[in-house]
């Protein structure tokens, strides 16, 4: 066998799909990313515009990289059972129902590392993090095409399937045929789609995506959004939920393994552990990328979604929170389920983000602060 069998052969043997890919992504696509970036539909992750040239044409700065194993993990995993205790309200997106992707996939990636070097090759592995676009490399070894929900979809598996990529300095053994668009005259995730995001043409406007404002956003979750991210904790599924070849979906790699308290928290932990007791708990989870402070927001927003006021104690928690953010998306829920009362004092917070929110709320109101 030679590396390229031998590589293939082991990331099998580890539970991946895979696909070898040329290195560097053909120019109409290079075309499609850099104008994305330039309508600024990447809203504020700078990281996506960093390193453009690296991420269309890695040949440039890998300069020794011939091909690109593309290893694809399916995540299609049943839910886990809901905890009887705590306040477990609100969705996660599937994903994160398990410990960090980029966690579990970082000791197979070394193994196929080492394997390389022991054949002789060269090869760095990657996982989301790297100036790499693993998508549209998936794409280009023919494992699966780009549906209009903007995800990379196949038979069988679906949109659910985690990516990473390990590049090469194998020659590139021939690749497979591109995988034909199965999408046809569907538009299910589009119509589905609570904020408008999809643009039809196979990619979306970060800018009203809910993935993207309860993950990647630190600022506050614009009021005019608030309604359309619903019960959303973490991330969105909507756009493959409705998908109809998701519904048969049920594979999943032997390394995840799905959590209660990943996918059903415990809203309290949000407004009740410190910061450092919050990084413990969710140590090895996507949830530390958000932080204590951005989920405690989330909450905030679902809790005022939902409008029992049963969670009343709670958004009056958030209040009280150390983080400005945190408070002044208290004050925007408080003033949504109608607790004008607990808005008042916010009008005197030292900070002018939270007392600019509560004033505002009470003036439409009519109350004098
Ligand atoms: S993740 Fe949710 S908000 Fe984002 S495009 Fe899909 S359905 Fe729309
Ligand atoms: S919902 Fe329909 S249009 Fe959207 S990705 Fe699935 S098949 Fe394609």
């Amino acid at each position: 066998m030679n590396g390229v069998e031998i590589l293939t052969q082991t990331a099998q043997e580890l539970g991946f799909l895979t696909a070898w890919a040329g290195v560097d992504l053909p120019l109409d696509t290079q075309q499609r990313y850099r104008d994305w970036i330039a309508q600024g539909k990447q809203a504020e992750m700078a990281y996506l515009a960093r390193r453009l040239d690296t991420r269309l044409t890695p040949s440039g700065r890998f300069e020794w990289a011939k091909s690109v194993l593309v290893l694809a993990a399916p995540h299609a995993y049943p839910p886990p059972e809901r905890p009887p205790d705590g306040i477990r309200l609100g969705r996660v997106a599937r994903y994160a129902w398990v410990r960090d992707y980029h966690q579990l996939f970082e000791p197979h990636l070394h193994e196929l590392e080492r394997l390389a070097r022991s054949l002789g090759l060269q090869a760095k592995g990657y996982v989301d993090t790297g100036p790499l676009s693993e998508r549209s490399h998936a794409v280009l070894g023919g494992l699966g095409w780009i549906g209009r929900n903007a995800m990379l979809m196949r038979m069988g598996e679906g949109t659910y399937l985690t990516l990473a990529v390990l590049l090469t300095s194998a020659p590139l053994p021939p690749t497979a045929a591109s995988y034909p668009n199965r999408c046809g005259s569907c538009s299910r995730c589009i119509g589905g789609c609570p904020t408008g995001a999809l643009l039809g043409d196979g990619t979306l406007d970060s800018r009203l995506c809910i993935s993207y404002w309860t993950i990647e956003h630190r600022g506050l979750v614009p009021p005019s959004l608030w309604a359309g991210i619903g019960a959303w904790l973490f991330g969105c599924d909507v756009c493959q939920e409705v998908c109809p070849w998701n519904r048969k979906a049920r594979s999943f790699w032997q390394g995840f393994a799905p959590e209660p308290e990943l996918a059903y928290p415990n809203l309290e932990d949000f407004f009740q552990l410190s910061s450092r007791a919050f990084e413990r708990k969710y140590a090895g989870t996507v949830f530390r990328r958000p932080g204590r402070t951005r989920m405690a927001r989330n909450a905030l927003v679902v809790l005022a979604n939902l409008g029992n006021p049963d969670y009343l104690p709670l958004v009056r928690q958030g209040a009280h929170d150390t983080n400005p953010i945190v408070r002044a998306t208290a004050a925007e829920a408080l003033g949504r389920l109608g607790d004008f009362d607990s808005l008042l004092p916010l009008a005197q917070d030292l900070e002018p983000l939270v007392a600019g929110v509560a004033r505002d709320l009470l003036e439409r109101q009519g109350c004098a602060t």
